[in-house]
C-alpha cells in the first residue's frame, strides 16, 4: 500500500511538530509555508529565548487556559510538557527551568529550537516549500482532497491547517486560516487580542515610560467591582502599561472594554506590607529623616521616575520638610502606595497582541484527534483554534501538543482510510 500524503499548511510551532509527527508515522509529508522562512514567530518568542513550556502539573496547566482548557485535556494527555522536554533533549537541545516553572533552551536562543525542528524534519524526509501561501482548500463531498498554492494544485489524503492566529502579522500569521477553515464550513469565535498591553488615561504612564516594577500587585476593577488580581512585573510604556502582570489581566480587560465597561487598575507598590505595617515604617522614617525635603525622602521608597508622579498625585510639595508633613498627608501617601490608580481607556491592537483569542470553534473539532467534525481529513492545530492561555510557556505547549496529535492521527487515519479515498492520485510536487 502506498504511503498516505499529508499536507501541513503553516510552518510555525504547531505545523513543524505536526509535519514531523505525520512523517514519523509513515506519511509522505509536504509542509507549505507562506513566508520565505519557517518558524518566524517561534524565533521571537520569550524575547528571543523561547519559553517553550511550563513544568506545572496538568490540572494547573489546564487552568491557565480558562474556559478553553477542557478541550486541551486529551492533547495534553498524549503529549505533555514532559514529553516535549524528552523530545528536545533527545534531539540534543538542553533545557533549563526558571522561576514560575518556565522552561527555556539552556542556550537562551529561540533559534536553537527552530534548528532542532529543521534537523528533525530533514531526518524524517518532510518536504518543505517556503514562499508558498495556501489560498484554497480543495474539498469534495465534505472531504478535503488537496490545496491550491500560487495557482498550483497539490492533492493529498489529509490536510493539517496550522496557520496560527492574527497577531504579529509580519511573522506570517495574518489570519488566513480563518478564511480557509470557514470555506470548509467551520464557524469562528470572534477574534480579539489576548496578552496585550493596555492604554491608560492621561500622561501618568507616559511620564514613567520604560520603568519596570517588580514584585507589585495589581487589582483590576470592572465597573467599580473588584475582579482579578495578579502579582509580578509591570512596565510603563508611552501609551500605558505592559509586562506579565498586565498581560495576565488583559484578556478580561479586552472583553470588558468591548462591552463598554469602565476599568481601573489599582497598583499595590508595597504588597509585602499591610497598611498598618507600612504606616509604621513611614512614621519611623519620618522621625529619623525629618530634616530632609519630601522629594529626597521619597527616593528611599520609590524608583526615581515615580517620585514626581507621587508628589503630583499626593499633592505634597517636593520642597516640604518631612517633619512638617501632617498625619493626614502621611496617610494619603500610604494609601497612594497601596492603591495607585490608573484608568484603562483601551488596549493595543491585535497586531501587537502576544496571542489571538477566539478562532475556530473547538466544538467543531474532535479533541481526541484534532480532526474537523465538519470536513473529513481536515485537521486543525495551534493558535488558529479558539484556545489561549496565560504567559509562561502554555501557548507554545498548546501548539506543540495539538500539532503532535494532529500529525499522528492524520497519518494513522489516512492509512486506515486509504483504500476508500480515490482522490489521492496525482500531485505535481
Ligand atoms: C512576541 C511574542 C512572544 C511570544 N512568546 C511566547 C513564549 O515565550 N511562550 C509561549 O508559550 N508563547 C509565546 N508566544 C505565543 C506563541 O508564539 C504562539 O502561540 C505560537 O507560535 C502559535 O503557534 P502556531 O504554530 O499555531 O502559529 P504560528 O507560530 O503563528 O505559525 C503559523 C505559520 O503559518 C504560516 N501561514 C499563515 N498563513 C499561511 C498560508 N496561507 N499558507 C501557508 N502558511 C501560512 C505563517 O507564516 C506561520 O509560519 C509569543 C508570541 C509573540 C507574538
Amino acid at each position: 500500500m502506498s504511503k498516505p500524503r499529508i499536507i501541513v499548511i503553516g510552518g510555525g510551532a504547531a505545523g513543524l511538530m505536526a509535519a514531523g509527527q505525520a512523517a514519523e508515522n509513515g506519511a509522505d509529508t509536504l509542509l507549505l509555508e507562506k513566508q520565505k522562512k519557517t518558524g518566524q514567530k517561534l524565533g521571537i518568542t520569550g524575547k528571543g529565548r523561547c519559553n517553550l513550556t511550563n513544568t506545572a502539573q496538568i490540572s494547573d496547566f489546564i487552568a491557565h487556559f480558562g474556559k478553553t482548557g477542557p478541550f486541551m485535556r486529551q492533547a495534553f494527555a498524549r503529549f505533555f510538557s514532559t514529553d516535549l522536554a524528552e523530545f528536545f533533549e533527545k534531539q540534543g537541545l538542553k533545557l533549563v527551568t526558571e522561576r514560575g516553572g518556565r522552561v527555556f533552551p539552556a542556550s537562551g536562543r529561540a533559534a536553537d529550537v527552530l534548528s532542532v525542528f529543521m534537523q528533525w524534519l530533514k531526518q524524517c524526509s518532510v518536504t518543505i516549500k517556503r514562499d508558498s501561501p495556501v489560498d484554497k482548500l480543495l474539498i469534495n463531498n465534505k472531504r478535503v482532497c488537496g490545496v491550491i498554492s500560487r495557482g498550483r494544485a497539490f492533492t493529498c489524503d489529509a490536510v493539517i491547517l496550522a496557520t496560527g492566529g492574527a497577531s504579529y502579522p509580519a511573522t506570517g500569521s495574518t489570519g488566513d486560516g480563518y478564511r480557509l477553515a470557514r470555506s470548509a464550513g467551520h464557524s469562528l469565535v470572534p477574534v480579539r487580542p489576548a496578552l496585550v498591553p493596555l492604554e491608560t488615561k492621561g500622561d501618568i504612564a507616559q511620564k514613567m515610560a520604560g520603568l519596570n516594577l517588580r514584585n507589585i500587585r495589581v487589582r483590576m476593577y470592572i465597573n467599580r467591582k473588584k475582579r482579578t488580581r495578579a502579582f509580578g512585573e509591570l512596565v510603563f510604556t508611552e501609551f500605558g502599561v505592559s509586562g506579565p502582570v498586565i498581560l495576565t489581566l488583559s484578556g478580561e480587560a479586552v472583553d470588558a472594554l468591548g462591552s463598554g465597561h469602565g476599568i481601573v487598575l489599582s497598583i499595590d507598590l508595597k504588597p509585602a506590607l499591610d497598611e498598618k505595617k507600612l504606616d509604621m515604617r513611614i512614621l519611623r522614617d519620618f522621625q529619623t529623616r525629618g530634616k530632609e525635603p519630601f522629594k529626597s525622602f521619597l527616593r528611599g521608597l520609590l524608583p526615581r521616575e515615580m517620585v514626581p508622579v507621587c508628589m503630583d498625585l499626593t499633592g505634597i510639595s517636593p520642597e516640604r520638610m518631612v517633619s512638617s508633613i501632617s498625619a493626614v498627608e502621611r496617610r494619603g501617601l500610604r494609601t497612594w502606595l497601596k492603591d495607585f490608580r490608573l484608568e484603562v481607556t483601551g488596549h493595543r491592537p491585535l497586531a501587537e497582541a502576544i496571542v489571538t483569542a477566539g478562532g475556530i470553534d473547538t466544538r467543531e473539532i474532535d479533541p481526541r484527534t484534532m480532526e474537523s467534525r465538519i470536513c473529513r481529513g481536515l485537521y486543525i492545530a495551534g493558535e488558529l483554534l479558539d484556545i489561549q492561555a496565560d504567559t509562561g510557556g502554555y501557548n507554545l505547549q498548546a501548539a506543540f501538543s495539538t500539532g503532535h496529535l494532529a500529525g499522528r492521527c492524520a497519518a494513522s487515519e489516512s492509512r486506515r482510510r486509504k483504500p476508500e479515498n480515490t482522490l489521492a492520485t496525482d500531485s505535481r510536487r
